[in-house]
């Protein structure tokens, strides 16, 4: 699995994907991602230690994801991944993690004083029912001022029944009203019983696609069959 890339479309930057305990929700109906896991923080460590001795520094901006939250690594990753940002002048640390850390999110902003972080929801789209009715989410709340509080930027998740061109619409320009940066993902099939629907995923690609495409706040991956690097659209 490769684990580490650069970004070098839109916002250029250096990404990793890292190795955690395991995700503590689990229940998104669409994912299968969470299975990249291990109990055993030693090996966890000794693993992302090697994952992150690529990193350059070279756009001074890193992503870090995990198959799950960035509360579920251990707390040497965290500790190396500051040390690195500080030796290699990184001045913006991207990470990920589910609604119910958003209590959380300010003691990592102050672990990592001197460097931004900017925290990304795995939202999915604004429309309560499909989240939370189908996708189960996990995210208990209707207000997208509420929902956005604790973070900068979000995942939205297209080309499930029930889209429209009108709701992907809506999503994105919701989520561009609310964060400062969202990323689109093509759903892919997966082990999981949520299927991509081709007739919303043509939608996507015919209407709304061409609209973003060259926007510098959205990244869009259209086959995120690894960790999605080599998709972000120009
Ligand atoms: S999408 Fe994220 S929060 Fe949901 S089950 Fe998968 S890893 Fe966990």
């Amino acid at each position: 699995m490769e684990r580490y890339a650069k970004i070098t479309e839109k916002r250029k930057r250096e990404i990793v994907l890292l190795r955690g305990r395991g995700c503590a929700y689990k229940k998104c109906a669409f994912c299968d991602y969470h299975l990249d896991m291990c109990r055993d923080d030693a090996e966890n460590f000794n693993l992302n230690r090697s994952v992150l001795s690529n990193v350059d520094g070279k756009y001074g901006e890193l992503e870090v994801i995990n198959s799950g939250s960035v509360f579920e690594l251990d707390s040497e990753t965290l500790a190396l991944i500051r040390k690195i940002c500080r030796e290699k002048h990184i001045s913006t640390v991207h990470f990920e993690a589910h609604y119910m850390y958003g209590d959380k999110i300010q003691e990592l902003r102050e672990f990592f004083c001197g460097a931004q972080i900017k925290m990304k929801l795995g939202l999915e789209t604004f429309d309560y029912a499909l989240r939370e009715g189908v996708l189960k989410k996990g995210i208990d709340e209707i207000e997208p001022d509420i929902i956005a509080k604790n973070f900068d930027e979000a995942n939205f998740l297209f080309g499930i029944k029930g889209q429209t061109r009108d709701t992907m619409l809506y999503d994105i320009e919701s989520g561009l009203s609310y964060f400062e940066r969202i990323c689109v993902n093509i759903m892919c099939k997966n082990s999981t019983g949520i299927l991509p629907d081709s007739s919303v995923i043509s939608e996507f690609i015919n209407f709304v696609y061409p609209i973003y495409r060259e926007n510098e706040r959205v990244d869009i991956l259209i086959n995120n069959n690894d960790f999605g690097v080599g998709d972000i659209t120009k």
